[in-house]
């Protein structure tokens, strides 16, 4: 075998913000802070301050490969901690604070966590699980020392005093790029969280599959809001893949109402963004009722759960194209990105909207399979479904501290994502379902999310979850549980009149159940286990 001549640098976190601050030095990033103002400056000063903080952590004794926590919204600080940890040959281990208090103890104590870094907010979450963080050294609150909260939290350090005593300078340490930089647990809906451990080589890669024209298409034109957590599967890329091309960053804290967004999107020109459904809700109901728009968002990636249709629809009326993109924490985590392609040019509106729904075409680096029972690859029909096997340098292959995942051994160097699917001729894959959550009717399986896109596309309902109940005859049977607007009215019957044509007959949900409110995860998806106790169960509800 002949080997290439090319140069073994490595593929490093620290290469990229060292990339925007020599060529997007004077390039903002701007920040809504925990503490109330607005906060600007520049990937030169990100730079300059995040070799100041891994001045300060070596001067706390950490060492390479020690866990270092964070409980924080997007922000500049939080931003350092990606780059200051990493960079260092640390692991930036962010953490849900959505979560329990008691899973986020799990979490810290099997990550073995040793330094946690927090914003203002999640002090009094810290104080309430203090006691069982047994490994922790110090927490360091990320603002200045004039915010220092009053705290029983023992070793509370300030942020800022720690940078100021430190040189804006750093000696990286030289790192083999299939070092780990970052760290994230699954939400754990079934069991434990479990940690997922990115290295720079696959941070690096997906920065740049996350920034090419038919993902976020990003570029040094554009302006970066990233309403997705950077506690939620690094804000799917965004932090790295922004300073990586030079867009101006925009953090909007912790503030995610529509009036706090639409705010930050106008006065800094927002042309990209990205989040899950439940915000983009929140928005449009906000933009709908205070009759304004957006005026420069070019585009909205919307992922997490299914984007429904009418979501896709109502951004389109605005001007703004809706990038539906599927992935997972086990992805780094983009998988699949929907564009067209120059053959659908023609399509009709209608057309193109049904297209446009799917979750995308896989982005190159992750392969993708969809296989039945036996294992054997059903055809790609945009018909057939099967399980979701996916492949690649951006997907992991195990979790930190367990021994054995049964979502690798199914199929021995895939990884099974859980997810029920179908692939068409072109590669566009329609998630049907989480395995756990199909609605199985006389051997026939139902999709939730079609069940749900359709429910949330008639005017008066806010949100709907579509899951099964128990049926003597059928095995299970669909149900649909909804919210509806603030001021609306509907009726079981007016409801189910809406999928008359839209989908099989057997396939029309047997009731409704109006509810107040329905439960979601820590990062925004409907909670369909305690959804189908609260419909199974009426009592516990
Ligand atoms: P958790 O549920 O633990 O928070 P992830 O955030 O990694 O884990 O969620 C991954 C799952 O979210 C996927 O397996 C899939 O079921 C679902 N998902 C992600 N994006 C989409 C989408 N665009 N449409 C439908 N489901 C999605």
């Amino acid at each position: 075998m002949l080997r290439g001549m090319m140069m073994g640098v490595p593929l490093l976190v620290t290469s990229v913000l060292r990339h925007a601050a020599r060529y997007h030095a004077d390039t903002e990033i701007v920040s809504r802070t925990t503490e109330g103002p607005i906060h600007r400056y520049t990937y030169a000063d990100a730079w300059a301050r995040s070799q100041r903080l891994a001045n300060a952590l070596a001067a706390l004794g950490l060492q390479p490969g020690d866990r270092v926590g964070t409980l924080a919204w997007n922000g500049y600080r939080h931003l350092e901690c990606y780059y200051g940890i990493g960079g260092s040959g640390m692991v930036c281990h962010t953490i849900n604070p959505r979560l329990f208090p008691e899973q986020i103890a799990y979490i810290v104590n099997h990550a073995e966590d040793r330094v946690l870094f927090t914003d203002l907010t999640f002090i009094p979450l810290l104080e309430g699980i203090a006691d069982h963080l047994t490994g922790v050294k110090a927490i360091v609150v990320m603002t200045d020392a004039a915010n220092m909260p009053r705290s029983s939290l023992p070793n509370l350090l300030c942020y800022e005093d720690l940078l100021a005593e430190q040189p804006a300078e750093f000696a990286w340490p030289d790192l083999d790029e299939n070092t780990a930089c970052g760290m994230c647990y699954t939400s754990g809906t079934t069991g434990n969280p479990k940690g997922v451990l990115y290295s720079h080589r696959s941070s690096v890669l997906h920065a740049m599959a996350a920034c090419l024209p038919d993902v976020f298409g990003l570029s040094a034109s554009d302006v970066v809001l990233p309403v997705v957590p950077m506690f939620h599967v690094n804000a799917w890329g965004v932090p790295y893949a922004a300073p990586m091309v030079g867009a101006k960053l925009v953090f909007p804290g912790a503030k995610l109402d529509g009036a706090s967004l639409h705010e930050l999107f106008e006065a800094e020109g927002v042309t990209n963004t990205a989040g899950v459904p439940t915000v983009w809700l929140a928005l449009l109901n906000w933009l709908h009722a205070n009759g304004k728009t957006l005026t420069t968002m070019r585009r909205i990636a919307i992922g997490g759960s299914s984007c429904p249709p009418v979501m896709i629809q109502r951004f389109k009326e605005m001007g703004i194209e809706v990038l539906h993109a599927w992935g997972m924490t086990e992805t780094s985590p983009l998988g699949l990105a929907n564009t067209p392609k120059s053959k659908h040019r023609g399509l009709d509106a209608d057309e193109a909207l049904a297209l446009a729904s799917k979750q995308g075409r896989p982005i190159f680096g992750v392969q993708f399979r969809v296989v039945d029972e036996s294992g054997a690859d059903v055809p790609r029909d945009g018909r057939s479904f099967g399980r979701l096997l996916v492949r690649g340098p951006t997907v992991c292959s195990g979790y930190f501290g367990l021994d054995s995942s049964p979502a690798h051994e199914t199929e021995p160097g895939w990884f099974e994502t859980g997810d029920v699917v179908t692939m068409d001729g072109d590669g566009y894959v329609q998630i049907v379902d989480r395995t756990k959550d199909v609605i199985k009717s006389g051997g026939e399986w139902i999709s939730s999310i079609d069940l749900e896109n359709i429910a949330v596309g008639h005017p008066a309902v806010q949100e709907a979850a579509a899951v099964a109940i128990p049926d003597e005859k059928w095995g299970e049977r669909p149900m649909l549980v909804v919210v509806v607007k603030e001021g609306a009215s509907l009726t079981r019957e007016e409801l189910l009149a809406v999928f008359e044509g839209k989908v099989a007959k057997w396939c029309i949900p047997d009731d409704v159940r109006f509810v107040e409110a329905l439960p979601h995860t820590a990062t925004g998806k409907l909670l369909k286990s305690t959804i189908r106790e609260m419909v199974t169960n009426p009592a516990t509800a």
